[in-house]
């Protein structure tokens, strides 16, 4: 049967990174929900809507055409049929999405489109977000929760972000810490940790540890 895999968590945890990781050693299809959400929020930004306003969010959230590919190796994602991974990381959306994500048409739309995915990878898949084991799958097979120490996270981050946006690592932190608690405080699907996933603390462990840990689970 086609394995479905759940991996939520904060950012700065190593969630891509170990997702795709899993799904290319293990031969599934592989889902980036963030880049979902980035995605609306960067057709909000460039069609002039206002995120903070969630009544005119709410009424664009189904206009947008949103198109994931689901190769771990080669992830992909448009937006009415013009390639988005570019735009969908720069500080810009990174510092809207989370107001964006909060509005439930948004999330409604959103879920919508990853259970349709996920229903369709025959090979099985590995989800990766806030709110995959809580909502958009309760029914999977594995569901993973990543933490980590906010230093952690932050370093992480910023190290992502050097060479492309360069900033210092308190204003990494604080962005971080923002985002979560934005994400954490909504009220429909906040990111949270299902009562039936494993907790993995990443604090001190390598990227390959992680994997092997999720891998290891996996296929217990
Ligand atoms: O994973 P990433 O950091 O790219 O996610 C960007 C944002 O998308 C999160 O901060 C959150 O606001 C939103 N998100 C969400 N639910 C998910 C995945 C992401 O609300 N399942």
């Amino acid at each position: 049967a086609a394995v479905i895999v759940a991996i939520d968590g904060p950012a700065g945890t190593g969630k891509s990174s170990t997702s795709r990781s899993v799904a290319t050693q293990l031969g599934l299809s592989y889902l980036d929900t963030g880049a979902q959400y980035r995605a609306i929020t960067w057709w909000m930004i460039s069609n002039g809507i206002d995120v903070q306003d969630s009544a005119a969010v709410a009424t664009a959230a189904d206009k947008p055409v949103i198109v994931s590919g689901t190769d771990a190796s080669n992830p992909t994602i448009t937006v009415d049929g013009v390639d988005a991974s570019g735009p969908i990381r720069t500080q810009e959306v990174t510092a809207r999405v989370s107001a964006v994500s909060a509005v439930p048409e948004v999330r409604t739309v959103i879920t919508e489109l990853q259970r349709s995915i996920a229903a369709g990878a025959g090979n099985g898949i590995v989800v990766e977000g806030r709110d995959i084991g809580t909502t958009v799958l309760p029914d999977a097979d594995l569901k993973v929760f990543l933490t980590a120490s906010p230093e952690a996270r932050a370093a992480r981050r910023s190290g992502e972000l050097k060479g492309k946006e360069a900033t210092d690592l308190a204003a990494t932190r604080e962005a971080l810490i923002k985002r979560d608690a934005i994400d954490s405080g909504r009220k429909t699907s906040p990111l949270a940790k299902a009562a039936d996933a494993v907790e993995v603390d990443t604090t001190d462990l390598t990227l390959q540890q992680v994997i092997e840990c999720v891998v290891t689970l996996v296929e217990e």
